[in-house]
């Protein structure tokens, strides 16, 4: 998975978000193609499109409900 050192708040919907980063090409690993991340919230377990990252550090992710539990992470 290629995260790009930003803060913010990032997109992983499809592999549109992460391919051709920087101008690289992503390795054929047809197991990354899709982002499979789930929300962090206590009890939650949905699919979590909504990345949440400093630099250097690990992102957390959450789903659309619980999207704004992220902004700690920011
Ligand atoms: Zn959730």
């Amino acid at each position: 998975m290629i995260v790009k050192q930003v803060c913010g708040i990032f997109l992983a919907m499809s592999d549109e978000a992460t391919r051709l980063a920087e101008g690289m090409i992503a390795a054929p690993r047809p197991a990354a193609r899709i982002e499979n991340h789930l929300c962090e919230h206590a009890g939650c377990g949905m699919r979590a499109p909504f990345g949440f990252a400093r630099p250097r550090q690990t992102p957390h992710w959450f789903c659309l409900a619980h999207r704004a539990a992220g902004d700690r992470y920011l």
